[in-house]
């Protein structure tokens, strides 16, 4: 711990400082300032005091906002808890009732200084799924989830893609080694800014017009951040990542694709000891269910970093056992299983809690706590070998039992 000087200046009834406004015996107290009770009576008669302490507290905790949202986020995010809470990781948790429920009794999707309070007083999101049925203009999801990625600015969306067990990949021969890719897709532009319009709507002459939105600056700070993704992290093996990979469609696409292409020929020319390469988006969705092994760091668009995603997660055992995080470097990221709400298998208790489980060690090894999120995953792992788990991936247990045994050996 480092020595650090707090100033104190006395305001009437309370002590003010450079660290923020306090009670003076706690202040007093936390800092371990032998004699405080002079301390605070000289800060009381003078006005001013100033002294230095040596700061023999741990760092602060990370907080982090908890928003289960809808369907199976109720069930999933839940047993993420107990597991974080088992694994040890000093963290504080607030949960907030953001989703449908609450839109319907309230008409509330977030509140109006949502996106700004998450910024501010929170490390990391957690968050559920979002949709539901009730709400047939999905108008809540929208607002909440896009809100959060598109007024956050979270504009990578990285989804690791690892074959745990041979036995959950469908294709034949492949093993865990063969399977440890990223898609990293850009968040806040392409075709869900949800720019354009319908004219002439209900007739026959009805004209629909999706924009499909792509800046400079939005395509080049993606495809930085895939090289430095693929410059900063190893493959599970320990190994070096080596190959940065953009998907484009731009034989047809011409105006965006052309914009992909040249930033990305001029990112990839800074960075010469990473191999670039590129598919369309066609090609690549073949290539992935033929041979998935060639594949390393993937970047595209919004749209198609959706579905490659989704396409991916069926290598590694499915929906359920997908994670994500949803990151702007040094801003407040919120880190979400890929699945969605499932309204069809919601509330049965039969939803695979371990995509939530692994985003939850995503989240803990972006805060720092790589400990904590190494611990969590080879749990996982363990859960997954002896099917300790849910029906779809060949297990017996419910939700909230095979959260339970995670917990369980995390905590042991
Ligand atoms: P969204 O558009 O919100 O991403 P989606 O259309 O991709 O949602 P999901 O809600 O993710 O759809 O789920 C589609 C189907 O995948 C579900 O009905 C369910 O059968 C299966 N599924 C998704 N998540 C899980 C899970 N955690 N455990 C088991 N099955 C799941």
């Amino acid at each position: 711990m480092g020595a650090i000087e707090i100033l104190i200046i006395a305001n009437g009834g309370e002590i003010q400082g450079g660290l923020a406004s306090v009670d003076p015996v706690a202040l007093a107290r936390r800092y371990a300032i032998g004699n405080w009770e002079s301390a605070i009576g000289n800060a009381f008669c003078l006005g001013l005091c100033y002294f230095s302490a040596v700061d023999t507290q741990k760092p602060p905790k990370k907080r982090i906002a908890v928003i289960a949202g809808d369907g199976i986020g109720q069930e999933v995010i839940p047993q993420a808890l107990k597991v974080i809470r088992a694994s040890g990781a000093d963290v504080e948790m607030s949960e907030f009732d953001w989703g449908a429920d609450r839109y319907l009794r309230n008409g509330m999707t977030a509140p109006p200084d949502g996106f700004a309070m998450l910024g501010r007083d929170f490390d990391a999101i957690l968050a559920g799924a979002f949709g539901d049925p009730r709400v047939k203009s999905n108008i809540h999801a929208k607002e909440i989830l896009l809100g959060m990625r598109f007024k956050m600015d979270l504009y990578a969306n990285v989804r690791p893609v690892r074959l745990l067990d041979a036995g959950l990949c469908p294709l034949k021969g492949v093993e865990p080694k063969d399977v440890d890719f990223v898609v990293i897709r850009e968040n806040t532009e392409g075709v869900y800014t949800d720019a354009g319009g319908v004219f002439k709507q209900g007739t026959a002459d009805e004209i629909a017009i999706q924009e499909d939105i792509n800046t400079r600056q939005g395509v080049e700070r993606i495809v930085r951040y895939a090289f430095e993704y693929c410059e900063q992290h190893t493959k599970r093996d320990g190994s070096p990542r080596a190959r940065v990979l953009m998907c484009d469609k731009s034989n047809a696409m011409t105006h965006a694709g052309g914009l992909w292409q040249h930033v990305f020929k001029e990112v990839s020319g800074e960075h010469p000891q990473i191999e670039a390469q590129h598919m369309y988006v066609d090609a690549l969705c073949m290539q992935m269910v033929r041979d998935p092994r060639g594949f390393d760091v993937i970047v595209t668009n919004n749209m198609f970093g959706d579905i490659i995603s989704d396409l991916a997660a069926g290598l590694q055992g499915g929906l359920g056992m997908a994670a994500s995080g949803n990151i702007h470097p040094g801003r407040t990221s919120m880190f979400e299983p890929v699945h969605g709400s499932a309204p069809p298998i919601a509330g049965k208790n039969v939803a695979n809690p371990l995509g939530a489980i692994l985003t939850a060690a995503m989240m803990l090894g972006h805060l720092g706590m790589t400990g904590e999120a190494e611990k969590i995953e080879a749990a996982v792992l363990e859960a997954v070998r002896q099917r300790k788990s849910t029906q779809d991936i060949g297990g017996t247990l419910g939700t909230r039992e095979a959260g339970e045994w995670v917990a369980e050996k995390v905590g042991k």
